[in-house]
């Protein structure tokens, strides 16, 4: 049995979602699973120094169910990357390429001050598209960003090939 194998088998593949020819990996079926949840949080805190970061920020929505369980079992502040027009403050927003089509990610200039140590969160990492753009919307205010981690990993999209700006700490899932 391979590292995490009891967690991998908990996310189902779904067809030809959201478009043709992708195969989403849906992690819902694994957030269904108290335990396996719970495993999850524990096993991606693991991965990580807690004193080399200050604030944990998570990329919506799915990459809100991770970080927010990672600040709250870690005591850290968590720092919102949101779509458009979600945050009521002034925010800064950046443009990036998707697997399937383009999006915008957004956060609040007063988030975080410059200096300060940011571990990015989401849930997936397939391409990189939207894990870079995190770190550059973070990176642009300041922030020092060194590490980001995810669920899951496809390596054949070529996400952490890309994403060489940070360390890469997936948990694998995929791979
Ligand atoms: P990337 O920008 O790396 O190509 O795509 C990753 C982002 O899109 C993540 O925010 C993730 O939530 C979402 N995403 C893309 N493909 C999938 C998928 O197959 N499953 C899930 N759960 N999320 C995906």
């Amino acid at each position: 049995m391979r590292e995490n194998d009891d967690l991998r088998v908990l996310v189902r593949t779904i067809r030809d979602y959201p478009k043709p020819g992708i195969q989403f990996r849906d992690v819902s079926t694994l957030l269904l699973d108290g335990p396996a949840f719970r495993k999850t949080i524990d096993r991606m805190i693991a991965l990580v120094d807690p004193d080399s970061f200050d604030f944990i920020a998570g990329i919506e929505a799915r990459g809100f169910i991770v970080s927010a369980a990672m600040s709250y079992a870690l005591e850290k502040g968590k720092v919102m990357l949101r779509k458009p027009g979600k945050l009521p403050g002034q925010s800064v927003s950046i443009d990036y390429a998707l697997e399937y089509g383009t999006d915008q990610i957004e956060m609040h200039t007063d988030a975080i001050r410059p200096g300060q140590r940011v571990l990015l969160v989401d849930d997936l990492l397939a391409t990189g598209g939207t894990a870079m753009a995190g770190v550059e919307l973070l990176r642009g205010q300041g922030a020092v960003v060194d590490t980001a981690l995810f669920i899951v990993d496809l390596p054949d999209l070529g996400g952490s090939a890309k994403l060489t700006a940070v360390q890469v700490e997936p948990m694998a899932l995929m791979a």
